[in-house]
């Protein structure tokens, strides 16, 4: 199989927040689950130079539009090290010489098609949706996502025949031809589908974008519009803009899996404008759009815009990557938003962590070397076949998205090893052990099995705790004998 897996690619207003950064580290960890499944994988991250947005909180803050966005869109590239994300190319859409082509191409495909008109248009504009809104989706006047007051805008543009998309999209969502996940979010999107589909806006003025953004192919008054150019960042990282591009032909067209990662926010413009600009330019669409909730403090959503942020650097800095991507798989839910809170991050990385796997590959560790000088005895066991099956569950539940089922199969695991260890009480047959041959042989079974159990569990967590799966496996990898033993998840105390 051949996956090709992407994230949104934020706007760059300001430094990330946790809920960008849950969303980066569920891609990866589905990235990873795939490699680890035997796949090719290829994952793209990248940022949205060319929002309005940028230029607004450029000029709020005295710096020139390039600057500003340079600046803030290294932040989100380094974000990779702190999260620890496996990506295998990142796009900044307005620094990278492949998007601008790609963007052409792409619009003159759907021009050719004859997808594309220019007419008079008046409507009301949410600036930090970057998109217009119906009279009747507005809330008192307001936009819903942002609830502050949306500009009326009256102005010629290119307009975009996705009226004549409606049947098909019908088809490909119904079908799960492309599947939308989860099922609230294939509802919601395919009831706007069959509510009937209005042709759309792809361009604004020059004037109004402040000369920022990428110029519409034969019209120097108006740029394209920020939503067909962004969207068109998952094909210009393979190279679109040349249409002998072998990365376009492998990681899209002969693609098994093309799969976008995204919040619930931004669903319309993928699920429905994103499939219906390529099949017009004659291209194949997604083949899944995996959705997620928000992230909330104390009950209010995490914002850019609004102020409200949690910095996940701040976070790795104080707890360390694995604590922070262990409660994302843990206790964010599929759908319904997810409070954060501190607290409960510290408490599942104690209990998961460092009670729970740490201190159990630590006791066997201990045990193999207290007994058996640090060697693991050479003993096949009836478990060795049963073991694979854990890394294969937990691969399975995370190629679903469903990443707390692999999270509960992993502490499933290390409870069930533990009451193992406990029923079994290896201390004390090592007691008695002496010379007797055959409760030496038992001891030697025991401790081979739970070796080979905590290395089943070791590698059934790297997607998603990469960091402490390696160490997990240093302490018991397939040497013969292991080294001292060493904590590999410490505590995290809290003041
Ligand atoms: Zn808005």
């Amino acid at each position: 199989m051949r996956t090709y897996v992407t994230v949104a690619i934020p706007y760059v207003n300001a430094a990330p927040h946790l809920g960008y950064a849950y969303e980066l580290v569920q891609a990866d960890v589905y990235a990873r689950a795939r490699r680890l499944a035997g796949d090719e994988v290829r994952f793209l991250g990248g940022t949205d130079d060319y929002s309005l947005k940028n230029v607004l909180a450029a000029e709020a803050a005295g710096v020139a539009t390039r600057d500003f966005v340079d600046f803030h869109a290294s932040q989100f590239e380094a974000l990779a090290g702190p999260l620890n994300l496996s990506f295998d190319d990142f796009i900044r859409t307005s620094a990278d010489p492949r998007h601008a082509p790609a963007v052409e191409r792409l619009w003159r495909a759907c021009a050719a098609r004859g997808d594309l008109y220019r007419r008079l248009y008046e409507g009301d504009y949410c600036i930090g949706c970057e998109r217009f809104y119906a009279t009747e989706e507005l809330i008192d006047c307001r936009c819903p996502e942002h609830r502050r007051p949306v500009d009326h805008v009256a102005e010629e543009n290119w307009f975009f025949r996705l009226s004549n998309y409606e049947g098909h999209l019908e088809r490909l969502i119904a079908s799960g031809e492309l599947e939308v996940r989860p099922e609230p979010f294939r509802e919601e999107v395919l009831a706007f589908v069959r509510g009937g589909l209005e042709d759309i806006s792809v361009s604004r003025s020059t004037r109004r974008a402040r000369g920022w953004g990428l110029a519409v192919p034969g019209d120097e008054t108006q740029v394209i519009y920020v939503w067909f150019d962004a969207l068109a960042n998952y094909i210009s990282a393979l190279g679109f803009g040349d249409p002998e591009s072998p990365d376009y032909r492998t990681w899209w067209k002969d693609s098994d899996r093309r799969v976008h990662v995204i919040g619930k926010g931004i669903l319309r413009f993928h699920a429905v404008y994103w499939p219906a600009f390529l099949a017009s330019a004659g291209e194949p669409g997604p083949t899944s759009i995996q959705v997620h909730p928000y992230l909330t403090v104390a009950g209010e959503k995490l914002s850019k815009s609004a102020g409200r942020s949690v910095d996940p650097r701040g976070l790795v800095a104080d707890f360390g990557t694995d604590a922070l991507r262990w409660w994302f798989a843990r206790d964010v839910t599929p759908v319904a938003d997810t409070d954060f809170t501190i607290a409960r991050l510290v408490e599942r990385a104690n209990e998961d962590l460092a009670n729970g796997l740490g201190n159990a590959t630590n006791r066997i560790v201990t045990l193999v070397h207290r007994h058996r000088g640090g060697v693991v005895p050479a003993v096949k066991n009836d478990l060795d076949d049963e073991v694979p099956c854990l890394e294969l569950d937990v691969l399975e539940s995370i190629t679903a998205f469903d990443l707390r089922r692999a999270v509960r199969l992993v502490t499933d695991a290390v409870a069930a090893l533990n009451r193992d260890l406990e029923v079994t009480k290896p201390w004390q047959l090592a007691k008695c052990e002496g010379a007797d041959r055959l409760k030496r042989a038992e001891l030697d079974g025991l401790l081979a099995r739970f070796i080979s159990r905590v290395r089943a569990i070791g590698r059934a967590v790297e997607p998603i705790v990469p960091g402490l799966s390696a160490r997990v496996l240093a302490q018991v990898g397939d040497r013969e004998r292991l080294p001292a033993p060493t904590p590999v998840f410490a505590k995290i105390e809290t003041a």
